[in-house]
């Protein structure tokens, strides 16, 4: 292996950039011809193929978002579009490929790796937390703390005016940000994708004498099967009528920011690790972190596979939320 390429691809996540530029100091460390692919698969396709250089990267691993751009590829759903992707790629000499993205990202690189033998590692990079084969992928401790951030602002106008707070955080299919920004801002409740019912037995728990509070502040994943947190609200309200709810809907503030300290240095293992991977002739893997040790799983076993939030975790909720 003598020339790699990385590239980001799906939706950004914070510490992204630390990861490129991990993966591309490595790679001139290692001695490897190190490309930049802008805009994903898309830019695999356009030939927006670029070298880099260890001073490409100076100046970014406090930068938020993606120095090579993202994007979502319908072309290279195809295999005529992976065709042309593979072309521009062998034309080059690249070999192999740093893919920083979350599951659909790892299945292209997959595929792609099936029809033309591109070897690739992939890196965790999506604020969700719910990859199979790490414990956390990056940006997911980055977007927790700006949902903390905001959690804690609301509470003091909830305190304030007496108001039960619905709060909702990004997780269409993923209820990590809402169960650890809810454990970490001291939510009365926390609704998540994974578990069932949970409305149920909020509504019963605020019923009881004990639970009832001047202000309350519940969290609300916006994949939660209730439905949004506006639904929540109305049905809590039903319940209880005369609360004074009010919902804030946090948004895509979640996925920018300048990346934790957490995040930084989890990018920066996995990207040096892939590149090192890539050079022992290894391919085809998510290359992840399992209790504070670098793994590798191999997309065959991470692709499809959803990761649940911590059971441990999950059950302490419900013992201080009851
Ligand atoms: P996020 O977690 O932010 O959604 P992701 O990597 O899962 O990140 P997707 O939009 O699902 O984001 O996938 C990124 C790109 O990967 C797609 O736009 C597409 O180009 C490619 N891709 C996804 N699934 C496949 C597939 N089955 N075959 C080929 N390419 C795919």
């Amino acid at each position: 292996m003598k020339k790699i390429a990385v590239f980001t691809s799906g939706g950004d996540s914070p510490g992204m950039n630390a990861c490129i530029r991990a993966a591309v100091r490595t790679a001139v460390a290692s001695n490897l011809e190190v490309f930049g692919i802008h805009r994903g698969y898309e830019g695999m396709i356009d030939n927006l193929i670029y070298p880099m250089a260890a001073d490409s990267v100076s100046n970014i691993i406090q930068d938020g978002g993606t120095i090579l751009k993202t994007a979502r590829s319908a072309r290279f759903m195809t295999p005529e579009g992976r065709a042309i992707a593979a072309s521009n790629l062998k034309v080059l000499g690249i070999e192999g490929l740093v893919c920083i993205g979350g599951d659909g990202s790892y299945t292209g690189a997959n595929v792609l790796q099936q029809e033309h033998g591109i070897k690739t590692i992939g890196c965790p990079g999506t604020i969700d937390n719910d990859l199979f084969g790490t414990d956390y992928t990056i940006g997911f401790d980055t977007a927790v703390n700006t949902a903390l951030e905001a959690i804690d602002k609301i509470r003091d106008t909830a305190e304030s005016h007496n108001r039960i707070f619905f709060i909702e955080v990004m997780g269409r299919h993923s209820g990590h940000i809402a169960l650890y920004s809810g454990i970490a801002g001291g939510a009365e409740g926390i609704f998540i994708p994974e578990r069932q019912n949970e409305l149920e037995s909020i509504i019963a728990q605020y019923g009881l004498p004990k639970r009832q509070k001047a202000f309350s502040i519940f969290i609300v994943a916006e994949g939660d099967e209730e439905g949004h947190a506006y639904t929540i609200a109305k049905k809590f309200t039903e319940a209880y009528p005369g609360l004074d709810t009010r919902v804030s809907i946090l948004g895509h503030i979640q996925r920018g920011g300048s990346p934790s300290a957490n995040d930084r240095i989890l990018a920066t293992r996995l990207g040096a690790a892939a590149v090192l991977a890539l050079k022992e002739g290894k391919q085809n893997l998510a290359a992840g972190i399992i209790n504070n040790q670098v793994v590798f799983t191999p997309f065959s076993e991470a692709i499809g596979r959803k990761k649940d939030v911590p059971m441990e975790l999950w059950a302490t909720n419900e013992l201080i939320c009851s």
